[in-house]
């Protein structure tokens, strides 16, 4: 490894220009080990590493993260923001409107912009936001409850 490929999460924040602390690495390590995990389902993972760790703290310390470009936010409509750490490629997400569960769908053209405007209005246009909506093999399958 070489300075310039840090094989550390601390070392990637500083790579990445931020100052180190415990919750920022334990908050990297849990949204990369996660599957488009929520700040609270985050926020529980990190007081079971790093004890107490208010979720405002929570909060900033995602938001720092993505800013920094080491995570990525996630915000179908209507549904809690979500975080993951897959930020290299430019994927798109398959959302269930019943339980609110989200999966990666890799893009067909594989970088932004993938749909081309009919009319750009003059706007360089570097990114189209696709969501997929719909619903999971689980609530397609669910017995509706009798009414
Ligand atoms: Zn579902
Ligand atoms: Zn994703």
């Amino acid at each position: 490894m070489t300075a310039s490929q840090p094989a550390t999460t601390a070392g990637e924040l500083r790579g990445a220009g931020l100052r180190v602390t415990a919750a920022r690495v334990a908050l990297l390590e849990i949204v990369r080990g996660g599957d488009h995990l929520g700040a609270e389902a985050i926020a529980v993972q990190a007081r079971n590493r790093l004890g107490h760790i208010s979720l405002q703290a929570v909060y900033d310390a995602l938001y720092a993260l993505t800013e920094a470009g080491l995570i990525r936010r996630i915000e179908p409509a209507g549904s809690p923001v979500r975080f993951e750490g897959r930020i290299s490629d430019n994927h798109h997400h398959v959302v269930c409107r019943s339980c609110g569960t989200v999966a990666d769908v890799d893009c067909a053209v594989g970088e932004a912009p993938c749909l081309t405007a009919s009319d750009d209005h003059g706007f360089a246009i570097d990114e189209a936001e696709v969501v997929y909506w719909g619903l999971c093999p689980a609530c397609s399958t669910a017995v509706p409850e009798p009414t």
